[in-house]
């Protein structure tokens, strides 16, 4: 028999469906946007039993202190959802026994107090057929963190820089790369951005789309965006060709030439796809901001030379958990309105107005083109 803490109300037992869990308690980050996002992972199992049935989900309901916070319905649920598996489609229905992802992205105005937890509601349909469990429960509670995230400085130079599969609200590759790692669920990659720079006409390349030479930041000095010690270098892998679609990689060759930096605090720092023998640092080093660490690349799990960057709390890129940080200095110049457009067809950069201008303290968001100055 399981005691109940002393004072708390007895509270009835339901059958439910499903059990949510939050992957990771968010930790909040002022966005490129002005807003504070906290972004995180909702992990669903159909546990039903009376009999095993498909469910659906209809709604996400986000609440703190009992009042609705964000719901997650429709169209947007069906983007933000995912069973476990990467080639499979999005559904939001979870087969028996199966599970599924559902990426969230709660935001609040920036400078706004934020809770200190976070509760979900899940509606579901079907009900069972006897009717013994509830299509509307709550699920999932979490502690939401109350610190910013750290400031670091660029790790690259000049303008035009295409923040590609970066965070939030969207399902891009790095947030819904929720991988099983060393026996653990990860996401290593919810913060992760892949830095692709435009030609000063907006495009992706000002020569052939398979000539690494074409695109303009190849070989580009990427910069270390923090003081720390080398903890992880390889410098050995073949910068790849231009291929649209990549074979699943060895985990440990994804980030194909790297540099990992203890930043301190227990946060490091990644920096992937550089070119072969360009790496100018070694493990044990110690690096101040601003210390080139190697030239931009192609190699790795990599279809066009970029950037891949983020900030963890372990030195295994996708064993560890992906933590926000926040650009000390960048100038937004806009977002782009069609990336396949442009990556696909190296079509002329469509920019949306919004937003422009000096920014201090922000993660740039997915598709937020910047300028880091010199
Ligand atoms: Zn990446």
């Amino acid at each position: 028999m399981l005691a109940t803490p002393a004072g708390a109300a007895a509270t009835t037992d339901n059958f439910t469906p499903l059990s949510a869990e939050v992957l990771h308690a968010p930790e909040p980050v002022r966005g490129g946007d002005g807003r504070e996002h906290l972004a995180y992972e909702l992990v669903i199992a159909n546990d039903s039993v009376f009999p095993p049935h498909a469910v659906t989900v209809r709604k996400v309901i986000v609440k703190a202190a009992g009042k609705v916070v964000q719901t997650v319905a429709g169209k947007q649920l069906g983007e933000l959802m995912e069973p476990f598996g990467m080639a499979t489609k999005k559904t939001t229905t979870i087969q028996p026994g199966g599970t599924a992802k559902v990426l969230m992205d709660v935001t609040y105005p920036a400078g706004a107090k934020l809770p200190r937890k976070l509760e979900h509601e899940l509606v579901v349909f079907p009900d069972s057929p006897g009717s013994v469990e509830l299509s509307r429960f709550p699920a999932a509670p979490t502690t939401v963190g109350q610190h910013q995230a750290m400031v670091v400085a660029p790790p690259l130079r000049g303008p035009g820089w295409v923040v590609v599969n970066g965070c939030c609200g969207e399902n891009t590759v790095h947030r819904h790369s929720l991988l099983a790692i060393n026996g653990a669920l990860h996401a290593g990659e919810r913060y992760a951005i892949d830095f692709i720079q435009m030609t000063p006409e907006g495009r992706l390349t000002d020569g052939p789309e398979d000539i690494l030479g074409s695109y303009p930041s190849y070989g580009d000095e990427v910069l270390s965006s923090t003081a720390g010690k080398v903890v992880g270098v390889e410098n050995s892998l073949p910068d790849g060709p231009i291929e649209p679609e990549l074979a699943p990689p060895h985990a440990g060759d994804a980030g194909g030439n790297h540099v990992v930096v203890a930043v301190g605090g227990g946060i490091y720092a990644f920096y992937a796809h550089l070119i072969p023998g360009s790496v100018k640092v070694a493990v044990g080093q110690r690096v101040k901001v601003g210390e080139p660490l190697g030239l931009l690349g192609n190699s790795g799990n990599s279809n066009a030379p970029h950037l891949h960057f983020q900030l963890m709390d372990g030195p295994s890129p996708l064993g560890a958990e992906g933590i926000p940080y926040r650009f000390s200095h960048f100038v937004a110049e806009g977002t782009l309105a069609d990336f396949p457009q442009f990556f696909g067809q190296g079509a002329k950069a469509q920019e949306s107005g919004a937003p422009r201008g000096p920014r201090r303290g922000q993660l740039p968001l997915n598709l937020q083109v910047v300028d880091f100055g010199q």
